[in-house]
Order: C-alpha cells, then sequence, then structure tokens
C-alpha cells in the first residue's frame, strides 16, 4: 500500500510519473537500455535533456537572457557557488529567515562582506522580515533570499525590490506557484522538494551574471563552464534529469504552474482553516507569511505532539515529525501531494483532537 508521505525531502513524486518511470525502466523508448544505462553524450539522452530544459524555461517563463543549469552537489553547494562567481567586489546582502538561509550567509561570509541586513530569528522565524529598497547596499554584488522556509513554513508574498541583482534559493518551492523570473538575477534549487529524486540542482542564471567569476572559483563551480558546455562538462544527474523531464510533463498535462498554484492554495487554505479553528492544534507563523508547501504545527504537549506522530503512521501519514529546531509536526504538501491526502490529514487530525482534547 503507498501512504501519503508529508516528507519535507527527498519527497513525494506524483504517482503517475513513477509508474511512467516504472514501464519506461528496462527499454528506453527502444533503445534497449534503461535511461540510468546510457551514455549521457548520446542522442537518446541528449534528447530528455533538451526537452527537460525546454520544458523548464516553457513552464517557468524563462526567456532567453537566462542559462538554465543542471547541476549536482545540491542547493547546499550554491551557498558556496553564489559568492564565489558573484561577488566581485567581494559585498553581499543576506536575509535570514531561518536555517538554510542562515547557512548561505555563513558560507558567503568566507569570501567577503557577507552582511545580514534582516533576520527573523527575534521570533524563531515565525515572519519574514519587510524589507524597503533602501535597507540594501546599493554597492553590493547581490541580495541573497530563501524564498520558502522549509523547516519554519514562510514564505515570501511578494519578493523585495532591491537595487542589486535578487539571488533566491527557491528549493521548496519551485514550481509551486507562479513566479516572474525577470525580477531575479539568480535562482537555484534542489531538487528533491517539487520536482525529482535528489541529485539534481537546478541554476536559473542572468546571462551576464554568469560570464565571469571571482579569481578562486574552482572551474567545476563556475556557471561558466556549465553553460559553455550546456550542463555536461562532466557526467550530469542523468536519472533525476529524466524524472524532472516526466515532472514537467506531469505539470503541464494539469495545466502548468498556474493550475498547480490553484491546486496548492486549495491544499494549504483546507489545512490553516483547519488549524485556526481548532483550539487544539496551533501554527504559530504570521498569517501573511504563511508557507503553502510546508506546515509546521503543534499540539498543547510534547507527548500528544509524539501521540499523533506515531498513530498518524499506523494510519498511512507518514513523515509529519516536525524539524528538530522546531519540534512538533510538519506537513510538507508539495505539488505531488493529492488533495485527498491532505484531507485525510485532517479528517485525522479532528479525531485526534476528539480523543485527546
Ligand atoms: C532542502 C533545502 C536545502 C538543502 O538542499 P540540499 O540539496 O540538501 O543541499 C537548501 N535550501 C532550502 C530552502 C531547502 O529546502
Amino acid at each position: 500500500m503507498r501512504v501519503y508521505n508529508f516528507s519535507a525531502g527527498p519527497s513525494m513524486l506524483p504517482e503517475s510519473v513513477l509508474k511512467k518511470a516504472q514501464a519506461e525502466f528496462l527499454n528506453y523508448e527502444n533503445s534497449g537500455m534503461s535511461v540510468v544505462e546510457m551514455s549521457h553524450r548520446g542522442k537518446v539522452f541528449d534528447g530528455i535533456a533538451k526537452r527537460c530544459e525546454a520544458l523548464f524555461r516553457e513552464i517557468m517563463g524563462i526567456s532567453d537572457d537566462y542559462h538554465v543549469l543542471f547541476l549536482q552537489g545540491g542547493a547546499s553547494q550554491q551557498f558556496d557557488a553564489v559568492p564565489l562567481n558573484l561577488m566581485k567586489t567581494g559585498k553581499a546582502d543576506y536575509v535570514v529567515t531561518g536555517n538554510f538561509s542562515g547557512k548561505a550567509a555563513k558560507e558567503g561570509a568566507r569570501y567577503g562582506d557577507a552582511k545580514i541586513i534582516a533576520s527573523s530569528k527575534d521570533a524563531n522565524f515565525t515572519y519574514i522580515p519587510e524589507l524597503k529598497y533602501e535597507d540594501f547596499r546599493p554597492d553590493a554584488d547581490y541580495v541573497h533570499i530563501t524564498s520558502n522556509n522549509t523547516i519554519f513554513g514562510t514564505r515570501y508574498l511578494e519578493f523585495p525590490k532591491t537595487p542589486t541583482p535578487l539571488v533566491c534559493d527557491m528549493s521548496s518551492e519551485i514550481l509551486s506557484r507562479e513566479v516572474d523570473v525577470n525580477k531575479f538575477g539568480l535562482i537555484y534549487a534542489g531538487a528533491q522538494k517539487n520536482i525529482a529524486p535528489a541529485g539534481l540542482t537546478i541554476v536559473i542564471v542572468r546571462k551576464d551574471l554568469a560570464e565571469t567569476s571571482t579569481p578562486n572559483c574552482p572551474t567545476m563551480l563556475k556557471y561558466s563552464t556549465q553553460a559553455n558546455n550546456e550542463s555536461m562538462y562532466n557526467t550530469p544527474p542523468c536519472f533525476p534529469i529524466y524524472m524532472a523531464m516526466l515532472v514537467l510533463e506531469w505539470i503541464k498535462d494539469l495545466g502548468g504552474v498556474k493550475e498547480i498554484q490553484k491546486i496548492n492554495e486549495y491544499k494549504a487554505g483546507l489545512l490553516y482553516d483547519f488549524i485556526d479553528n481548532s483550539s487544539y492544534f496551533t501554527n504559530s507563523v504570521r498569517a501573511k507569511d504563511r508557507s503553502i508547501m510546508n506546515v509546521p504545527f503543534v499540539t498543547p504537549t510534547e507527548e500528544s505532539d509524539a501521540l499523533f506522530i506515531k498513530e498518524a503512521t499506523q494510519n498511512g501519514l507518514v513523515s509529519l515529525k516536525g524539524h528538530r529546531l522546531v519540534g512538533g509536526m510538519r506537513a510538507s504538501i508539495y505539488n505531488a501531494m493529492p488533495v485527498e491526502g491532505v484531507k485525510k490529514l485532517i479528517e485525522f487530525m479532528k479525531d485526534f483532537e476528539l480523543k485527546n482534547k
């Protein structure tokens, strides 16, 4: 039996995508071999990589002013790659809204003056700081933000206007809502939340920003290296790229990000409405900053949290344990989580509340 898996990442993928991958796993399009066995330089895989990029560009509305790179190393490697490529004058602004943005700022500080210009640490990251254009340094190389904070369940409803290129870690919400890519200098995302299995990191970078890098940037981390070699300077993560292509086809068939966003807002709305009307469960994120991907919540005591997680698991609702930094529960409801999964969770929460209140 398949369960409803609320894992923050790696996370659920659409069942139809898994079935398609299974059906063509042994013999991909009459090539006589599996996608995981073929040369990344062969014609068949080249077709997959090209289709994946074309679909991604179409679905996200990415213009020719940007490179799309399919890399390895995870979002975490971009915490270094970003400053190594972009911190040309040695100054960058960071907004710290959680664990991952804190790590990004810490890596940035290895390479220069990485200034934390705002943080929501004062309230355990339960809100997104309000930022004005004047808050940023006009002579910095970029501003780094994390658009959706996976652990704390916050997200930027709107993105700040900045005097320098906006760099965004979009790992846990990419393709979940419509985004105007032209507002960004660079977007990066680990694939394992909303796109594909772990192993693929996608970077969208404005071409002019990728032309040069800082002198110490390793060859493998230079955006120009990968851009000049169509992300095949070395072996790319072939299987996740293929899976990403299938997920992108699935999104396109559903009507694109616009339609996915409606479903995501509906799912998140159901869950937040239930929590807000409950006198047993709480979510402490400022309402306007609530993520529609990651929903942390607690019961009145740690003991009942533990019981909740145990009984939920027995009912086929798994990976609901919150991150150790927050405790309690967290429901990650990415694109692939069906509406029925969220409804089943809410039904379970209702019953649990009645029994344990
Ligand atoms: C999961 C996550 C990361 C870490 O991604 P890796 O691919 O494991 O390095 C970074 N940032 C955000 C926002 C995430 O959700």
